[in-house]
């Protein structure tokens, strides 16, 4: 195996410390689904606590029970996606908040609640137009009146209200944001009053203040990931945390084979459109095989030299959305995508520094 992915804590510490700057006074919650974004969740997780996170956005109860495993109590962990009772018991145990995105899952709730003997803390989700699991505005006045009914019986603690937004354009946002005061004014008059109110991820925390309410849950940014088509991540004061990197395993004449193919999580449509990082500068990735690929030689190119698929923006190593851009997809998706068989090492001080 000639691939790895690095991981550089210190450039995670880093840029959570320039997120929670950012977006204080509100709270900046890390959201850590498809494993922390294939940078690894429990050393994630360690570093993060240790730069002063308080909370963690899971997205599934497991991951949420491995969150809590890894930092121990006191962190508030947020989960959205229960697909069970047993899951809905297992996020009662493990103290875990839940976000109710339908009417149904409510009442499954409060049923947890009832077993548990004990209020479940709950982020009621109105749908703002993404269409993801919230519950829908006509529906939503009932919603958020039965909710009230289940709190005052000690079922429910109703601690956020939240929505999902694209960040794709200003005016779906916009009428997004109008459906989410809405949504607040409503269940105010049901007589709930949640202290966390959330609807940001990374882009509309950075550009746009009046999005960030109490919370704002951010991924990428943290993992130094840009938008696609936004702004640098040099700009935003954020710095790559995971660089993908291989080994040269074959000279030819004007081509290099480097031990990373399709099966590591490399998308063959960069065949022949990206280019990687490399010793003497960028070169054309010309093909990606399944479990090797071939890119353009440099003059004295050797086995075991090193070539950067995406990685820390040193010597013009491209970014995973430099990459992203040319297949038309995210960066995000390229760092996910890395497979678990690619070995994660982890750099950047103790998980506990
Ligand atoms: C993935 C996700 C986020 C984080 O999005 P980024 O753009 O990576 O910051 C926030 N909230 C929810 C519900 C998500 O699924």
């Amino acid at each position: 195996m000639s691939a790895r992915l690095h991981v550089d804590r210190s450039a995670l510490a880093s840029n959570i410390r320039r997120v929670r700057e950012t977006v204080a006074p509100a709270e900046a919650m890390l959201v850590v689904k498809d494993d922390a974004y294939g940078h690894g969740v429990e050393p994630v997780v360690r570093t993060a606590v240790a730069s002063g996170v308080t909370w963690i956005g899971a997205f599934d109860v497991r991951t949420g029970c491995a969150v809590r495993a890894a930092v121990g109590e006191g962190i508030r962990i947020f989960a959205w996606i229960a697909a069970s009772r047993s899951d809905l018991d297992d996020a009662v145990a493990a103290d875990i908040d839940l976000g109710v995105g339908d009417a149904a899952l409510l009442e499954e709730v409060a049923d947890a609640a009832r077993a548990a003997r004990g209020p479940v803390r709950v982020h009621l989700k109105i749908d703002t137009g993404l269409h993801r699991n919230g519950v829908r505005p006509e529906e939503w006045p009932a919603f958020v009146a039965r909710a009230a009914a289940l709190q005052s019986h000690g079922l429910t603690e109703v601690v956020g209200i939240w929505s999902h937004i694209a960040e794709a354009s200003d005016e779906d946002d916009d009428a997004a944001r109008d459906v989410f005061e809405h949504a607040l004014a409503q269940a105010s008059s049901a007589g709930l009053r949640p202290a966390v109110r959330h609807l940001a991820a990374s882009a509309a925390s950075f550009a746009r203040p009046e999005f960030r309410y109490d919370m704002v849950r951010v991924g990428a940014f943290c993992y130094g990931i840009r938008s696609a088509g936004g702004p640098s991540a040099q700009s935003l004061g954020l710095m790559p945390v995971g660089r993908l990197a291989a080994d040269v395993i074959e000279v030819h004449d004007d081509v290099l084979e480097i031990g990373i193919g399709a099966l590591h999580g490399l998308p063959s449509s960069l065949g022949g459109r990206a280019a990687l990082g490399t010793p003497a500068g960028r070169r054309r990735l010309l093909g990606v095989g399944a479990t090797r690929s071939t890119i353009e030689a440099w003059p004295g190119a050797a086995v075991g030299d090193e070539v950067t698929v995406f990685g820390t923006g040193e010597h013009d190593d491209p970014s995973s959305t430099d990459l992203a851009e040319e297949i038309g997809t995210i960066g995000e998706e390229l760092a996910v995508r890395v497979s678990p068989l690619v070995p994660r090492v982890f750099a950047g001080g103790t998980e506990d520094a």
